[in-house]
C-alpha cells in the first residue's frame, strides 16, 4: 500500500496526493466506468447527473483537497467528483466498524467492503495541519480520507440505507469533515450538518468515549458505549425511516457483538474482523474488504492491512512520529 505525507492547507494537501498516486486514480476513473456500464449507465450520464450535487459542497474545505487532488493527478475535477458521489448513485450496505475500551486503552477497528477493484488502491495519508487535528487515514485512492485516527479522535463508517435521500452535501464530504473535529461535540456537530444528502453512521471513539452517530438525510440519533456496527440503523428513531437492511448487515452485526464482548487487543481486534463465520472478512468476487484498520487511540498508532484481514497484510503507522 501506499503511505503518503501530507501537510499544508487543503488544496496543497490534496495536491501531494493526486502527485502520489495519478495512476491510481487514472485507474480507478477507467474501472469506475467499467462498473457503471455494467448497471447500463455512461460515464458523462453520471457525470452530468452528480453535477447537482456541486453546489452543496463546492466551498467546503474538503472540496479543497478533491481540487488539489485533480491538480496533482491531471484527472479533472468532475471525474473525482463523480468516484466521491458514488454512494449518491449506488446504494451500498457495506463496511463494519468495532469499538471498545479495553484495558490498555480504546481501540476501533473496521473493514472497508467495497468494489473487489480498489483492493490495490489502498493508500495511507499522513497529514500534517495548522491550527487542525493531524490525521492518518486510508482510503481507496481517490476517495477523500474519512476513516482513521486523528490526534483527537478515530472514526469508522458505514453505511446505511434511509428512505429521506435528497439533494444536498454528498455523504463522504461529511465523513471527511468529522476528521476535522478537535472534540466529540464538534464531530457530532460535523456528523449532522446541514443540507446533508443522505447518511451514514458514524462510529466515533476518542480515549475515554465511544459513540455512533446514525444520520440519515434529515434525522440523526447517538448511540454511546462499546459497539459493533454494520448497515442497519440500531436507534428506533432512525429505524422509522430505513428502506431496507441486508441479512448479510445482521449476521455480521450479530457476531461481531459476540465477540467484541472477550476482545482485549489490538490482536483480538484482528480477530474478529477476520471472521469467517459470521461473514465479517468478505470475500464477494465483486464486493469485498478491500482494506482493514484498527486504531489503538492510547497509542496513537493507526494499524492498517490492505485486503482481507484474514490474510495478515498489516501495516503499523505512528501519528505521533509522522506529527
Ligand atoms: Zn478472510
Amino acid at each position: 500500500m501506499l503511505y503518503i505525507e501530507t501537510e499544508g492547507e487543503s488544496f496543497e494537501r490534496g495536491h501531494v496526493v493526486g502527485k502520489s498516486a495519478a495512476g491510481i486514480f487514472a485507474r480507478m476513473v477507467e474501472d469506475y466506468k467499467n462498473i457503471f456500464s455494467k448497471e447500463g449507465w455512461d460515464w458523462d450520464m453520471v457525470r452530468a447527473r452528480v453535477q447537482k450535487y456541486l453546489p452543496h459542497c463546492s466551498s467546503m474545505s474538503a472540496y479543497g483537497e478533491l481540487r488539489g487532488m485533480a491538480s496533482g493527478s491531471g484527472i479533472s475535477e468532475d471525474d473525482l467528483f463523480v468516484l466521491n458521489c458514488a454512494e449518491e448513485v449506488f446504494d451500498m450496505k457495506s463496511c463494519t466498524s468495532i469499538a471498545k475500551k479495553t484495558e490498555g486503552g480504546v481501540l476501533l477497528g473496521h473493514n472497508e467492503d467495497w468494489y473487489a477493484s480498489d483492493e490495490t488502491h489502498v493508500i495511507v495519508i499522513g497529514a500534517r495541519r495548522r491550527g487542525e487535528p493531524c490525521f492518518l487515514s486510508a482510503t481507496c485512492g481517490a476517495f477523500l480520507a474519512s476513516v482513521g485516527l486523528t490526534d483527537s479522535l478515530a472514526q469508522g463508517v458505514n453505511s446505511v440505507s434511509p428512505k429521506d435521500i435528497r439533494e444536498g452535501i454528498p455523504r463522504v464530504f461529511v465523513s471527511r469533515a468529522v476528521l476535522d473535529a478537535n472534540t466529540p461535540h464538534e464531530a457530532i456537530g460535523l456528523a449532522t450538518m446541514g443540507n446533508r444528502a443522505g447518511g451514514y453512521n458514524h462510529l466515533i471513539a476518542t480515549s475515554d468515549t465511544i459513540f455512533s452517530v446514525e444520520t440519515s438525510a434529515t434525522r440523526h440519533d447517538i448511540l454511546y458505549g462499546s459497539q459493533a456496527h454494520t448497515n442497519h440503523y440500531l436507534s428506533e428513531k432512525m429505524r422509522a425511516i430505513e428502506k431496507e437492511h441486508s441479512e448479510s448487515s445482521k449476521r455480521r452485526y450479530e457476531g461481531a457483538s459476540i465477540l467484541l464482548k472477550e476482545a482485549r487487543s489490538v490482536e483480538d481486534f484482528k480477530n474478529i474482523l477476520s471472521d469467517h463465520t459470521h461473514g465479517i472478512c468478505n470475500h464477494g468476487r465483486e464486493e469485498k474488504t478491500v482494506f482493514s484498520c484498527i486504531a489503538d487511540i492510547g497509542k496513537a498508532t493507526l494499524h492498517v492491512c490492505e485486503g482481507n484481514p484474514c490474510e495478515g497484510k498489516w501495516r503499523e503507522f505512528s501519528l505521533r512520529e509522522h506529527g
